[in-house]
């Protein structure tokens, strides 16, 4: 990874035999032991809490929902605008551009909605992490090192975050392990 950017990088990805944990050689030569460890317990969360398959199917509903509208909306835009375009029947092929418009607003609509979904499975990966390691803090670092090196805002505008961001923002997950950090410390002296 190191040949092709700066940023320090790791995923869970494939199906069946397929399925790995990849880490960047930006991260493990960068991080502490630690925060390595941080980083892999968050996609262990991913493989714990199956979201490679929550991401497929949100995909698939997204996929076969708009097609679905689309197919009940198309047909009236194209009797509606006929005036101005000229086109009446939504098997001319002349209608293209009127059904590419409709997928394009219909796209834009379900960005937010995508981006939400990813944003709350990342936030539980984040807490799995917390959980599981012990270590609010090492997570805290990680995050503070991940912005820090892949020069990312930590701290973005709430509309681009909604519209956007795959990810919560980086301030809002150090926060959050801070917190969780503290909480699982509070909780284990109680017991
Ligand atoms: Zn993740």
């Amino acid at each position: 990874m190191s040949r092709q950017s700066e940023k320090p990088n790791a995923m869970f990805t494939g199906l069946g035999n397929t399925k790995r944990i990849v880490l960047g050689d930006t991260l493990l030569e960068r991080f502490s032991s630690d925060e390595v460890e941080a980083v892999v317990a968050h996609e262990l969360g991913h493989q714990v809490h199956g979201d490679i398959w929550r991401l497929i199917g949100f995909g698939a509903s997204a996929g076969f929902g708009t097609a679905w509208l689309l197919s009940r909306l198309a047909p009236r835009v194209v009797r509606r605008t006929r005036q101005r375009t000229g086109v009446s029947d939504l098997a001319d092929e002349a209608s293209l551009p009127v059904l590419a418009l409709l997928m394009t607003a219909m796209g834009f609509v379900l960005m937010p909605v995508q981006a939400a979904f990813s944003r709350a499975l990342e936030r539980r990966a984040d807490r799995f992490a917390v959980e599981l390691t012990g270590n609010g803090e090492a997570y805290a670092k990680a995050m503070e090192r991940l912005a820090a090196q892949a020069l990312a805002d930590p701290d973005p505008p709430r509309p681009v975050v909604v519209m956007l961001y795959s990810h919560p923002p980086i301030a809002e997950r150090i926060r959050a392990a801070r917190n969780a950090g503290r909480q699982f410390q509070d909780e284990s002296n109680v017991r």
